[in-house]
This record gives structure tokens, C-alpha cells and sequence, in this order.
């Protein structure tokens, strides 16, 4: 047999096997980009399986050919200067979002004759800040701090404006990956130095009916930390590396020119800029201004409620584990009591649409009843302080159809960067800040910062977390459809440590759930047939 025949029919005899994932990474590449129609997606899939079959491509490529095709075609568009945004549609994994409006379609054009960014007049009584900076960042929590002192440390003239004055508290658990700081060994020794850290080996999950399983590690899976310090020393770190950083400035509107951008805020002044990142939360301006959408629709978010108290009033019963009730009372959410050194967090998160269809009331009414089932149940002792409690909003729908628009990047909340099921964000604000960085410094220094400049934010953030975000949603819709579903994976897990290990390095974004399905699905497999078979079988359905 000569090596061509051997090619082929080495190709023909994988087909079976690979046919699978080449459908599902190559549909993904496709509607990654464009949300093409099954048909079209259908042709340019015969057309893969050809080549697959002449050896010409080998597996796993299909998604770079799905990404070249349609990366080249929006080019194209773009150059005959016939194409808005792609609606936000029909994304293998993300969810579907309302159209979009043309890219910049609500910024408004800076007056004057356009030519000096952010010098023209812009309005009455407006006071135009000069000089500006090359980058604006609008927000300094996580994504807004990483994306300042990422431009800073390359020497790009940096300008951050915050609404708020630091240090400044966000409602959050205060729980961040242990990955965060492999991700940015930078950071590591500064952040165990400036803030008060907290290590998490043991997480203990329990289901609606009550299944329970206690994961633990060698190595932490989790950092416990409190946002006010934690905020506040990457906004510090910022400063150090050369960012200015502006306070208690509320951005209200972008204003564009055609070879810069401005920020506007509410007392009038205007910061110019040849680009702006916006990081300004899950209520950001900066995406609807630059027509990257119009706010997050109600079931793309959920409500999440917390409350940070000390210890000596509100103590867990085991100080080293994080404790996560998951589809807490059968409802889409989970309530969550995290230690951190000198206080504990806790609180219930529940889809936006769901709280307000079924549930309703005041959110400290569904906080403080979590808190009383934990009591009961021994999980912590001591009594919840309303002082501490805050609810607000967090993006739970995967990101935004798009990420960039002409001068503008959006990362973090701003961009809907939030694990779907385990509702972890800061590290997601930390990875896509610095990555808007990197992309506008690179385009700054090629001297164009229109949109197609900056397409390639979304090629780095997707390769780095895009598996990641989408696996999530997907998790999260089976979950939060089907909560008797999690007493099930529980107890599986609970049976067989390695599949217990494989999904907490799931749900820490080290592991890819699609590379891993069949070892899982046979894991759950062998854990259910202990149980019966016709149980094994539903849980096989729903994997
Ligand atoms: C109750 C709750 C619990 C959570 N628990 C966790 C957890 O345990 N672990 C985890 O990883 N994630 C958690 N999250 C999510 C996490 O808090 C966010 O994902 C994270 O804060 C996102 O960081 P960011 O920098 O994008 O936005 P933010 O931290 O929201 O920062 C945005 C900044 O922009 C500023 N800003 C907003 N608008 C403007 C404006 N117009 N002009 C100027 N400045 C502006 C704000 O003042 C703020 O400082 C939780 C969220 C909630 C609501």
C-alpha cells in the first residue's frame, strides 16, 4: 500500500469516530463568527470531510478553516463597507441576543471638523481635558485595573476614570480560582503581600434533595479574599506602573471623530483618547455607546445577593471549606457560603427571569433564608447582619454577540465575561482586561484602532476562555433546567474521586469539558450502573 492509500484509508476508517467532533468543532468555528445557517454550514462541512478524506487536513483543524473562511468574508464586508454587526444570534453556546445596532450607531460624532480627536467643540459648557491620554479605560475594578496597567507597563500614556472612590466594596463572594495566580506570576507575591488571602482545598456541593459530596485537593482550589483590599491593590499597582487614574468620575456618553475617541462624564469634562476600553461593570455605558448592544436582557442575567460579615458574628462551621448549594430548593441559582480570613461571604444567586416570574420580594428575604437553611443544616452559626447585605446584577448569558467596535474594546462584566454556571467573573475581568490591553497597544502602534484593528481581541480571548464561557452555559442550562440533575452528578461524583477531580478542573476552567466528554460520560456511566441501569441511561441523555 503506498502512503497515499495508507492516508486515506487511515482517514476513512477514523471517520466514524472523528465525525462527531468534527461537526461540533467545526459548526463552532462557523457560528462562532458569522451564526451561519445549518444549511451553508452543512456545504462547508462536506467540503471539510473531502479534504479530511484526501488527507489533506488533519483533525481539529476544522475550526481554524471555519475561522479563515469567515474571517475572510467579513473582510471582505467590511471592505465594501456593506456590513453592520452581525446580529448575536445562533452561536453554537452563546445565547441568543437582540441584533445589534450599526457599530458606533448611538456614539455621537465629536463636533467640529472631526480632525483632532477630542479638541473640537463638543458642547456647551463641556470642558475638554487636555491632554488626553492614547487609551481611556472607564472603570477600575478587575478587567479596568489589568487593562491600565497593562498599557502602562508598555508604555502606552494611560487614563482610568472610575465613578466611585477607592477603595471601593463590590458585591461579590470574594472567591477567585488558585489558576489566578499562575495566570499572572506577576501579581502572585505582590497580591499575597498587599491583601489578606484565604486558601480553599476543601469545597463541600450539595444538591435540592440534599446530596452532598466534599471535594479536597493538595492544592487550594480556591482564594478567599475581601474586594475592597483586593480592587484597590490592582488599581494601586496600576498607579505604581504608570496609569493615571482619575476618581469619583461618572462616564456618561463616548463622543467620536473620525481619528479619535472622547469620554464624556456627568460634570461635563471630556477625556480624549485615540481609544477607550470599557470595563465599567455588568451596568457599563461604554458597549451600548459604542452600538455593541443595548444592556444586558433580563435572562441574560441573574441576581445575586452577599453580605460580608466577621467572623465573630457569622462563623462557618469549618473555616478551610467553601460550601455551595447547588440548585438551591430545586430553583436556577445556588446559595453559597465562602470563609475568607476574618470574615465569611455568603449568599443566593437566582436567574433575573426566574426571581422575578416565580420568586420576587425583597432579595434579603431569599438571602436570609439561605442563611437559616445553612444554620440549620450546620454549614455556619451566628446570625446574618443586613448591614452587610448587597444584591446586584451579574451577567449569566456568556459574552457579548461582539467585543470591539471602532476605538472601542469592552472586557470583564462590561462584556458579559462571567462563568455561566459557577458565576466566577474576576478572573475573566483580570484575563480579558489584560487582553484588551495587548490588542490596543498592538493596534496603537500600527497607528489604526478602527474595528477590523481590532478584531483579533476576540481570536485571543476566545482561545484563552472561549471553551471555557461556552461549556459553561451550556452546564448551566442542563443545571438550572433540570436541578434534580445536580443531586445526580453529585452523587456519581461522589462515587468515583476521579470524576470528582475531572469536574472541579472543569468548573476551574482547567480542563476542557468537550476534549474530556468520553471519559466523563463513562465515568457517570460506571458510577450509575452501581445504582441501575435505567438510571444510567437518563443520566446519559442529559450529559
Ligand atoms: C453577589 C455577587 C457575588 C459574586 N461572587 C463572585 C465570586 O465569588 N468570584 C468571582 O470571581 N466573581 C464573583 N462575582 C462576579 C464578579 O464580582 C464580577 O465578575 C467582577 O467584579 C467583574 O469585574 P469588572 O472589573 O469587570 O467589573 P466591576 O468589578 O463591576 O468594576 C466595574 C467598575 O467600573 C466602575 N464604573 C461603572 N460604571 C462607570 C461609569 N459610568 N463611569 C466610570 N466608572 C464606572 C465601577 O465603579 C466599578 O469600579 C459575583 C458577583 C455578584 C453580584
Amino acid at each position: 500500500m503506498t502512503r497515499r492509500e495508507a492516508t486515506i484509508f487511515v482517514s476513512l476508517a477514523g471517520l466514524p469516530f472523528i465525525v462527531p467532533h468534527v461537526v461540533e468543532d467545526f459548526a463552532g468555528g462557523i457560528a462562532e463568527r458569522v451564526g451561519l445557517a445549518t444549511g451553508a454550514a452543512a456545504f462547508l462541512l462536506g467540503g471539510y470531510l473531502a479534504l479530511q478524506v484526501w488527507g489533506i487536513v488533519g483533525v481539529g483543524q476544522g475550526r481554524r478553516v471555519g475561522w479563515v473562511i469567515t474571517v475572510l468574508g467579513e473582510r471582505g464586508l467590511d471592505r465594501r463597507g456593506g456590513r453592520g454587526p452581525r446580529a448575536g444570534g445562533s452561536r453554537r453556546g452563546l445565547p441568543e441576543r437582540r441584533a445589534l445596532r450599526g457599530v458606533g450607531a448611538r456614539a455621537r460624532p465629536l463636533a467640529g471638523d472631526g480632525r483632532r480627536a477630542g479638541l473640537a467643540r463638543v458642547a456647551p459648557g463641556a470642558r475638554v481635558v487636555r491632554p488626553g491620554a492614547d487609551v481611556v479605560v472607564v472603570g477600575g475594578g478587575p478587567a479596568g485595573a489589568m487593562a491600565a496597567m497593562t498599557l502602562a507597563a508598555r508604555g502606552v500614556s494611560t487614563l482610568l476614570l472610575d465613578k466611585k472612590r477607592f477603595p471601593r466594596d463590590k458585591p461579590c463572594g470574594g472567591g477567585i480560582r488558585y489558576g489566578v495566580l499562575r495566570r499572572f506570576p506577576a501579581l502572585a507575591d505582590y497580591l499575597r503581600t498587599t491583601v489578606e488571602i484565604h486558601e480553599i482545598r476543601k469545597v463541600r456541593m450539595e444538591g435540592p434533595s440534599g446530596a452532598s459530596l466534599l471535594a479536597e485537593s493538595d492544592e487550594p482550589f480556591y482564594l478567599t479574599l475581601r474586594r475592597t483590599e483586593f480592587d484597590a491593590a490592582l488599581l494601586a499597582r496600576a498607579r505604581a506602573v504608570g496609569a493615571r487614574v482619575l476618581e469619583a468620575v461618572r462616564v456618561t456618553d463616548l463622543l467620536f471623530s473620525a481619528d479619535g475617541v472622547a469620554a464624556r462624564a456627568v460634570d461635563g469634562r471630556v477625556f480624549t483618547a485615540r481609544l477607550v476600553i470599557g470595563a465599567d461593570g455588568v451596568n457599563g455605558v461604554v458597549a451600548r455607546q459604542a452600538g455593541l448592544g443595548g444592556g444586558f436582557p433580563v435572562d441574560a442575567l441573574a441576581i445575586d445577593t452577599m453580605e460580608e460579615t466577621e467572623l465573630a458574628e457569622l462563623v462557618p462551621a469549618d473555616p478551610d471549606t467553601m460550601y455551595v448549594a447547588y440548585g438551591y430548593k430545586g430553583y436556577p441559582g445556588y446559595g453559597y457560603v465562602f470563609p475568607k480570613r476574618r470574615h465569611v461571604d455568603a449568599g443566593v444567586g437566582f436567574l433575573l427571569s426566574f426571581f422575578k416570574e416565580r420568586l420576587d420580594g425583597p432579595p434579603y428575604e431569599h438571602h436570609a433564608r439561605f442563611l437559616a437553611d445553612a444554620r440549620a443544616r450546620g454549614v455556619v452559626a451566628g446570625n446574618s447582619n443586613p448591614k452587610n447585605f448587597k444584591a446586584y446584577r451579574l451577567p449569566l448569558g456568556g459574552p457579548l454577540a461582539r467585543t470591539y467596535a471602532d476605538r472601542v474594546l469592552v472586557c470583564g462584566d462590561a462584556a458579559g465575561f462571567v462563568n455561566g454556571y459557577t458565576g466566577e467573573g474576576i478572573y475573566h475581568a483580570m484575563v480579558t482586561g489584560q487582553l484588551a490591553a495587548e490588542t490596543a497597544a498592538d493596534a496603537l502602534a500600527r497607528g489604526r484602532c478602527g474595528a477590523a484593528a481590532l478584531a483579533s481581541y476576540e481570536a485571543r480571548w476566545r482561545r484563552e476562555i472561549g471553551r471555557e464561557l461556552a461549556d459553561s452555559l451550556r452546564i448551566q442550562r442542563r443545571l438550572f433546567a433540570r436541578p434534580a440533575l445536580v443531586d445526580t452528578v453529585i452523587r456519581a461524583a461522589a462515587a468515583d474521586r476521579r470524576l470528582c477531580r475531572l469536574l472541579a478542573r472543569v468548573a476551574l476552567g482547567e480542563e476542557d469539558l468537550r476534549r474530556r466528554k468520553f471519559e466523563l460520560v463513562v465515568r457517570f456511566l460506571l458510577a450509575r450502573f452501581r445504582r441501575g441501569p435505567s438510571a444510567a441511561r437518563r443520566l446519559v441523555d442529559s450529559v
